[in-house]
């Protein structure tokens, strides 16, 4: 007889392993199919996210980090040393001790929680009914009440630069260089393409990025896009807006180099251009993965797109699957999944639960980062919604200059009548973490009142977001600044 469960989650990745800890945490018996293995043939828990994603990608930002400031920021704090040499073996060595730590501590959270950790491939094959392909080929049912498909995304690929994760790489591969690219080509200005970009410019790399969109970083807020597109310009990423890859070649063996044709902007006209480099990383965007996820006859329906169709709770067309993470409509983050994977398990067990969509944070982890939540300048003027903004330059907070990283700025928008936060953008140092008291002040209705009433700590990078809430109503006491659009 096949094994029953009450839940069987297919996909460890962060929407699936919260939605399995939390099923476990609320009694229900369940199980977790994973098919990723690691180079050593164990199981890799915590999908994208921490094998090749988030975590692995932050802690080369991190050590990259660290270099720059040895190179150029510790003499101007009186700290003399010689000159920094990048050992990237041991760089990559790191990340990998890292990821390991946290893919092996998820199967600790799993037994913890009495969660059953499947290795191999999930397949939807029937309402109730999965089948797993274990890794030595062998096939076997499990049965459950519920199902929740969380089985994530991949890189989406272009046909004129394909990946060979030898010269052209995607994310994954970018992760991974055992020397620092001299020349290193990214098509893509997006997130991947400035946080990884932006690791290895820092590591001496030259770097293109070749971007199709005219503008840079148009979800972004537009003041906050064009002071990223001054910063990471100066640390030398040259992002080249309007560009359209149309070719690349690679000569033969593992350090071949790769021409790259493309043909770009200039004034009206759309002139071809051609560049070598050594390295090429595709970061176009991923897509959502369903690759013998599903037995079409189940019926769980799929968009124009590829994505699972589900409602605001998670609910597939199949009474009693829900889909959850990247796989299903919405932006492709990490803590985005988390919270539908928690959602759909406390469904499960009848609580009321609900994501907020309105207010999920973004964030790019270059340096300065830049992140917000709610809406930008742009969305609210279209929808003629009456606002006041409020702007702090991180050049005026004392902690940001006692710390010698001051570019950037706060920017919060409230409501004209109300006051109500609608929004708030920064760039600056720690832009991630500073965005999150505005995250729970808008969770709660805030006003910018409410903001600027509340006490912050003195000296902290903090007290930006609190004169930014100030200025919206226009008494900032250091030099922010405040417009009313109406
Ligand atoms: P995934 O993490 O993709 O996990 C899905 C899992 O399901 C995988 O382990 C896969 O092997 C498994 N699976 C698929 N099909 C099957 C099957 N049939 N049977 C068994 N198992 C299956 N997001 C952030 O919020 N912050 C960041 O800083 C960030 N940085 C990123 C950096 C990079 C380089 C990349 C590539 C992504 C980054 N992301 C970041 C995005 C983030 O990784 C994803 O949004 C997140 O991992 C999605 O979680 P998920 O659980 O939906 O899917
Ligand atoms: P993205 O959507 O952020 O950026 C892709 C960029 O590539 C866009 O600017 C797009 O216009 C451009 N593009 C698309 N096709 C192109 C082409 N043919 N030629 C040139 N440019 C082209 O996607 P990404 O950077 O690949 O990241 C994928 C996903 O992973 C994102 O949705 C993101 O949410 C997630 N992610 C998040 C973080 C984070 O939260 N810090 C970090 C990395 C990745």
């Amino acid at each position: 007889m096949s094994k029953q469960y009450d839940v069987v989650v297919i996909g460890s990745g962060p929407a699936g392993y919260h939605a399995a800890i939390r099923c476990g945490q609320l009694g229900f018996r369940t199980a977790c199919i994973e098919k990723w293995l690691n180079q050593n043939g164990k199981t890799a828990y915590g999908g994208t996210c921490l094998n090749v994603g988030c975590i692995p990608s932050k802690a080369l930002l991190d050590t990259s980090q660290k270099y720059i400031e040895a190179q150029h920021e510790f003499s101007t704090h009186g700290i003399k040393v010689s000159k920094p040499v990048i050992d990237v073996p041991a760089m990559i060595g790191r990340k990998d001790k890292v990821v390991k730590q946290l893919t092996q501590g998820v199967a600790g959270l799993f037994r913890a929680n009495k969660v059953d950790d499947i290795s191999g491939s999930g397949r939807l094959i029937a309402a109730g009914l999965v089948q797993v392909t274990a890794h030595d080929g062998s096939q076997y049912e499990i049965e459950a009440k519920q199902i929740i498909l969380a089985a994530g995304s991949v890189p989406a690929s272009i046909p004129t630069a394909a990946v060979d994760q030898q010269t052209i790489v995607d994310s994954t591969g970018a992760l991974d260089f055992t020397e620092v690219p001299k020349n290193l080509g990214v098509i893509g200005a997006g997130v991947i393409g400035l946080e990884l970009g932006s690791v290895w410019a820092r590591l001496g790399a030259k770097v293109t990025v070749l971007e199709a969109l005219e503008d840079f970083l148009p979800v972004a807020d537009r003041q906050i896009a064009a002071e990223a597109q001054k910063i990471l310009g100066k640390q030398g990423l040259d992002i080249r807006l309007g560009t359209l890859v149309t070719n690349t070649a690679t000569g033969k063996g593992k350090n071949s180099d790769v021409s790259v044709e493309f043909t770009s902007r200039n004034g009206d006209k759309q002139e071809k251009n051609q560049a070598t480099f050594d390295k090429l990383i595709v970061a176009i965007g991923r897509k959502p993965y369903t690759e013998d996820l599903l037995d079409p006859a189940v019926g769980v329906e799929l968009d124009e797109r590829g994505f699972i169709q589900v409602n605001e709770q998670c609910m597939t067309s199949v009474a009693n699957v829900y889909a959850c993470g990247d796989v299903v409509r919405g932006p492709m983050l990490a803590h985005k999944g988390m919270e539908e994977g928690i959602m759909v398990a406390e469904r499960l067990a009848g609580k009321k639960s609900q994501v907020n969509y309105d207010l999920v944070p973004s964030v790019i982890y270059t340096h300065p980062e830049i992140a917000w939540v709610g809406k930008n300048e742009e969305e609210l003027t279209t929808a003629g919604v009456d606002f006041n903004i409020g702007v702090f330059p991180f050049v005026a907070s004392g902690r940001a200059l006692a710390a010698n990283d001051s570019s950037g700025m706060v920017k919060l928008i409230a409501d004209a009548k109300t006051d109500r936060v609608l929004g708030c953008h920064i760039i600056g140092p720690s832009a991630a973490d500073l965005l999150q008291q505005v995250v729970i002040a808008m969770e709660f209705s805030a006003s910018a009142e409410d903001l600027g009433l509340t006490m912050f700590s003195h000296p902290t990078l903090s007290e930006a977001v609190h004169e930014a809430a100030l200025a919206a109503n226009g008494h900032a006491i250091h030099i922010g600044n405040r417009k009313r659009r109406a």
